[in-house]
């Protein structure tokens, strides 16, 4: 099976501006921000999209979200944030492995679009 995009970033082939880096998670900043702030989090392990994660991902999966909320803190986003996950063709995904979005350093709208 081919590399997923983030798996390249892993293993250093396509270089990416990395904010927080552990043994299972990597953060780095997103390549088209679409905010002051764009951070993607995602898991060393490919797990493709949300709905696929299996049960035995849930430890992963509270790691993911305690350490965005660490790199938040880390890069000063006081007055809040979004984090976000695209699931599927109509959920906005490009790129089938699991990640987090983590917009912040403006006012975001609600609704999304
Ligand atoms: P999604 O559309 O939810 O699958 O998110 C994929 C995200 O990856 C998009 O926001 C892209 O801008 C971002 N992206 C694509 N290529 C790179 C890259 N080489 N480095 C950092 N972010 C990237």
């Amino acid at each position: 099976m081919s590399k997923t995009l983030f798996e390249k970033i892993i293993a250093r082939e396509i270089p990416a501006a990395i904010v927080y880096e552990d043994d299972l998670v990597l953060a780095i900043r997103d390549i088209n921000p679409q905010a002051p702030v764009h951070v993607l989090i995602f898991p060393k392990k490919v797990v493709p999209r949300i709905s696929e994660a299996q049960a035995a991902d849930q430890p992963l999966l509270g790691h993911i979200l305690l350490k965005a909320a660490e790199v938040a803190k880390k890069l000063d986003l006081k007055s809040g944030y979004r984090l976000v996950i695209n699931n599927g063709a109509d959920g906005g995904e490009t790129v089938p492995h699991l990640h987090v979005h983590m917009l912040g350093g403006r006012h975001l709208a609600w609704p999304p679009g």
